[in-house]
């Protein structure tokens, strides 16, 4: 149904629960429409609006504050920081007043509106994880045998490709982002393993030949692509530790590694389970001879603001590509907690975040070859 925000086409107290997922700050008469929200609630109806960065619409809390009490909405329970929040109200009924008068230039079609951004909005992440993740059992595994620990990690980057920006970052918006495809390094003085292989790089065929393990973060096409198409499998399919979802279309017979929550693959590197995104997801925490600590996170998140803010990813992206949103959710709260720290949290696709490591010097640019 199309109809004007100021003009609801539904009698007064009509409804238990309006809720409004980045839509108000689109909307030119913003005052006429949350009234019109009050309006249709019942007398014990919750308006519920929800706000948050990057939308370039956004309403900040105060803001959002001001208008509601203007029409007779009440705050009431309020959700997440302040950059990304949901905030309830309730409805005065004693003394509220409907005013159905509302200019007749508000053409919006703010229902619509909800309809389409309501899939857009990243969700709402927990506010503990539940992720199983112990980091003090994952750096005494890190160093449980003895045996030098790498000495850097390098990232190759082997594509770009643009993708709508509104499925990595939620809310309306018809830009795009650079999405990189990416492979990683893991240098020892004497040897390397490689984590993720997109398809179609010589450099990545070349390293996966030379490679003395090589992991992937999770089965998608741009991380096991060079494994599964790659005219040399037979040369170094013996050197994959894969888990038997993340092999499932590599055609070799492989032996899976099967493991539990966390698994120590060389010194200084273990694996932590971390299904969601894919049911083979995992993280690979990285600890170097320089003490640094880094977590290569795949695509638990696409951007660093997923779980920097932290911010998710939006409903519509997650449901496309049937992962465990619920799971991620976890995920990205612990990741948030763990990059407020010294851990450096790096992801597969963020061309921005690998540009800043690279410029920082925390990783190298391209692959070494032996
Ligand atoms: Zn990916």
């Amino acid at each position: 149904m199309a109809a004007s925000g100021s003009q609801l086409p539904f009698r007064s107290e009509a409804f238990d629960l309006v809720y409004l997922a980045h839509v108000l700050g689109e909307i030119p008469d913003r005052g006429g429409a949350l009234r019109e929200c009050a309006r249709v609630i019942g007398p014990d109806g919750v308006v519920a609006v929800t706000e948050g960065l990057p939308d370039p619409d956004f309403i900040s809390h105060a803001r959002l504050l001001r208008m509601a009490s203007g029409v007779g909405l009440f705050p009431t329970e309020h959700f997440g920081g302040r950059w990304h929040y949901t905030q309830r109200f309730a409805k005065r009924s004693a003394t509220f007043r409907s005013d159905p008068a509302r200019s007749l230039s508000a053409a919006i079609v703010a229902l619509s509106l909800v309809a389409t951004a309501c899939p857009l909005s990243p969700p709402s992440l927990p506010d503990t994880s539940q992720f199983e993740l112990d980091l003090e059992v994952i750096r005494e595994l890190a160093n449980a045998e003895p045996g030098p620990l790498p000495e850097r990690v390098n990232v190759a980057v082997v594509k770009e490709s643009p993708k709508p920006a509104a499925g990595v970052f939620g809310g309306l918006r018809f830009d795009t982002v650079i999405f990189v495809w990416t492979s990683f390094q893991i240098v020892y003085a004497d040897r390397f393993l490689v984590v993720d292989a997109p398809p179609e790089s010589p450099a990545v065929q070349d390293a996966l030949r030379h490679a003395d393990r090589i992991l992937v973060t999770h089965e998608h096409p741009d991380h096991v692509g060079g494994i599964v198409q790659s005219r040399h499998l037979a040369e170094f399919s013996d050197r994959l530790v894969l888990t038997k979802e993340q092999g499932v279309g590599v055609p070799a017979p492989l032996e899976p590694l099967a493991y539990d929550r966390h698994h120590r693959v060389a010194p200084g590197v273990v694996l932590v389970r971390a299904a969601g995104h894919t049911p083979g997801s995992q993280l690979v925490y990285v600890q170097l001879r320089s003490g640094r600590e880094l977590m290569l996170a795949g695509d638990v998140a696409w951007h660093r603001s997923q779980f920097e803010l932290p911010r998710g990813r939006p409903r519509i992206s997650s449901w496309l590509m049937n992962e465990d949103a619920e799971a991620v959710g976890h995920q990205l709260r612990k990741l948030h907690e763990l990059s407020g720290g010294a851990m450096l949290v790096v992801v597969s696709h963020d061309r921005d975040q690998l540009e800043t490591y690279v410029a920082e010097g925390v990783l190298g640019r391209g692959f070494e070859t032996r």
